[in-house]
């Protein structure tokens, strides 16, 4: 394996530590496997696996709590009860009694379970996986093999993992990961938007990452991408003094966000709750340009109650009494998938299945629901409510949305942008709406049929595409408010060029901001406008990009 190995940088920043890497699955104790007959020994071991990782989940669950994630530890406790369960243990108490080995009998007995689950309808059937966690971790003692799940560390470490889901990241504290470098993804997916939230340096779609040694030092170069083994003292230093020299560069970056020549672009931060809201406020935030509700139904069996989101929304809104706050309804299916609303079947190819606005259609009543506690959260506060829908594809489903909406008491109805035929016919769709906001990341996917979860398409995930450039012009020219809040806006360059299309607002992780603010004070709209004209011109991603920059001469200042 080369000393430095190369991905894609997705969250900038320079990490140095240990890796810890996230274990691939348990596999199946063999059908025919039998102890040695000491039948008491077998079930002594067999369930103090069991107790074992029921006292291991409910840890973990309390140290969620500690971290702010009440969510996580719901979870984690309805888990470690489950693992203690008494008709668990004596289902494998009996298995063992007729000579099956430890291993193999709670494989088993965890399978009765199973079949119970998946067979009691679509709510118990979610919980399939939670059970399947558990049984994998005590396979894992009892076969002495590496845990699944997020590794328990004593010391911070670079998270290393094939890839992440938003549920392996629920009980992660952040003063432990010094960086995520995963080997799918790409820069659209859930390990590089957690990793920008989370302001920690992250490379994906790194081939053979998951190779790295549980132990080995890496150096992580979240800008550049690489992620170097064994890195010298020298090497650490000569990183870190790039990312200060970057970061002194935008010590100026404050205020309003604003061209040169003062045109006016609200900078705005994406959130997934309320425990965002520091790092908006203190990159300086103008408001709230995507706030991904799903994060709040993420890991639940059941919806979270009225009570529970209006104090969720509520929060978020007083923390910008004088600015905006854009609430997105429930993203659910595809990358997304809640629980409590499974598609209504087997889906080849869930990105083009039900999510979004097509799964809240299905469940009109939990739309319902979170308008409802939208509207109320807002009442009698001055923060600007404006609440947008997933996935919109035409001008009947936009129609459908703001009827919704106006039933509910909101006033500031819009639509995602993220659907190829909704960036084309954009013009239909304005008279329906207040506002569009342009989902970069999907409308990438959807563009160059390149789905977003898949490391070795990163290079097809690209929004520098000139096609990608050619959709967002005419929802940008559409005669409403148009803002970004895919992850495109977070890339200096490329936020300059949004500009220049007509973008009036860009939105993206918090961390990101102070370089877009800077790269946007350095260039008049004139300067984005032939940015715009000239990276519509190139034939390629790669051309764009270059094509652009020669029209952004500020960028060079600061480093990028
Ligand atoms: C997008 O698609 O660009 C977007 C902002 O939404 P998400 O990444 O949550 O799908
Ligand atoms: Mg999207």
């Amino acid at each position: 394996m080369p000393e430095v190995l190369q991905g894609a940088g997705v969250s900038p920043g320079v990490g140095a530590g240990p890796v810890r890497t996230i274990a691939g699955a348990v596999p199946e104790p063999p059908a025919e496997s039998r102890h040695g007959g000491d039948a008491e020994a077998e079930r002594a071991t067999a369930l103090a696996a069991l107790e074992a990782v029921a006292a291991e989940l409910e840890e973990r669950g309390t140290r969620a709590a500690a971290v702010g994630n009440p969510m996580g530890e719901e979870v984690l406790g309805a888990q470690a009860m489950m693992a203690r369960d008494p008709g668990l243990a004596d289902d494998v108490r009996a298995r063992i009694d007729r000579g099956t080995g430890a291993a193999r009998a709670v494989y088993e007995a965890f399978g009765v379970y199973r079949d119970l689950l998946a067979g009691a309808g679509e709510y118990m059937a979610a919980r399939v996986t939670d059970l399947d966690d558990i049984r994998d971790r005590a396979l894992a003692r009892l076969l002495g093999l590496p845990m699944p799940g997020v590794p328990e560390s004593d010391e911070p470490f670079v998270l290393v993992a094939r890839d992440l889901a938003p549920a392996d990241t629920a009980v992660l504290d952040p003063a432990q990961v010094i960086a995520f470098v995963t080997e799918e993804g790409g820069p659209t997916s859930h390990t590089a938007i957690i990793a920008r939230t989370m302001g920690v340096p992250a490379v994906v779609a790194l081939p053979g990452a998951t190779s790295l040694a549980d132990g080995t030092r890496v150096l992580v170069d979240g800008a550049a991408g690489t992620v170097r083994r064994d890195p010298s003292d020298a090497d650490i230093a000569a990183a870190r003094a790039a990312a200060a020299a970057r970061a002194a560069a935008l010590e100026d970056s404050t205020g309003p966000g604003a061209t040169k020549d003062g045109h006016r672009v609200p900078l705005l931060a994406n959130i997934g709750g309320p425990k965002d809201l520091d790092a908006a406020k203190a990159n300086g935030a103008e408001g709230v340009g995507l706030y991904r509700t799903e994060f709040l139904f993420l890991d639940r069996q059941k919806a979270p109650t009225d009570e529970e989101q209006e104090a969720a929304y509520r929060a978020v809104l007083e923390a910008f009494p004088e600015g905006r706050v854009v609430v997105r309804t429930l993203d659910a299916g595809a990358d997304k998938p809640l629980a409590f609303l499974p598609p209504p079947g087997e889906e080849p190819n869930p990105a083009l299945g039900e999510r979004g606005l097509r799964m809240s259609r299905r469940y009109p009543e939990v739309l319902a629901a979170q308008l409802g506690a939208l509207a109320r959260a807002s009442a009698g506060l001055t923060a600007k409510l404006q609440v947008m829908a997933p996935m919109v594809t035409d001008a009947a489903e936009a129609a459908y949305f703001t009827a919704a909406c106006r039933e509910a008491g909101i006033a500031h109805p819009g639509v995602m942008i993220e659907v190829p035929a909704a960036a084309l016919r954009a013009r239909d769709i304005a008279p329906e709406v207040a506002f569009f906001s342009i989902g970069t990341n999907d409308l990438t996917q959807y563009a160059c049929a390149a789905d977003r979860q898949i490391g070795g398409l990163a290079h097809l995930q690209d929004p520098w595409q000139p096609a990608v450039l050619d959709l967002i012009a005419p929802a940008a020219d559409a005669g409403v408010p148009c803002g970004v809040c895919g992850e495109a806006a977070a890339d200096p360059a490329l936020a300059c060029v949004l500009v220049g299309l007509g973008v009036t607002s860009l939105s993206m992780s918090a961390p990101s901001l102070p370089l877009v603010r800077a790269a946007l004070a350095r260039h008049t709209l004139d300067e984005c406008r032939q940015a715009a004209a000239a990276a519509r011109a190139a034939r390629t991603a790669a051309q764009a990009r270059e094509a652009a920059r020669a029209h952004l001469p500020g960028l060079a200042e600061l480093g990028v």
